[in-house]
């Protein structure tokens, strides 16, 4: 089974996704999950530590479903096999009470 927090072919960006901190060795790629899927956020130490809640707080929904359509290439999945995969898994964070996003 694919893995979806895989981040083996995920480019690192040249900043951190979520303070903009421009720190190159300190930055890595972080998995986070939403309701729309897996998306793969280059962010820096402090910042990939957050909970996926905090991480995924600061992107725009348009921007996090842009993400996870690129994750999803990046693991050879499509976005549908993607939630599929998270469905089967049992891993709905969006049904966890504090959770801020509705289900598309
Ligand atoms: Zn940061
Ligand atoms: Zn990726």
């Amino acid at each position: 089974m694919t893995d979806l927090t895989d981040t083996s072919r995920c480019p690192l960006g040249v900043r951190c996704e979520s303070c903009g901190l421009e720190a190159g060795e300190h930055l890595a790629v972080y998995t986070t999950e939403c309701a729309l899927g897996v998306m793969c956020l280059t962010m820096c130490l402090h910042c990939g530590r957050a909970s996926s809640e905090t991480k995924t707080g600061s992107i725009a929904v348009t921007t996090a479903s842009r993400l996870v359509m690129q994750h999803a290439g990046h693991l050879g999945v499509t976005p549908e096999g993607m939630r599929l995969l998270q469905t089967a898994r049992g891993r709905r964070p969006w049904n966890q009470p504090r959770y801020r996003w509705v289900q598309p």
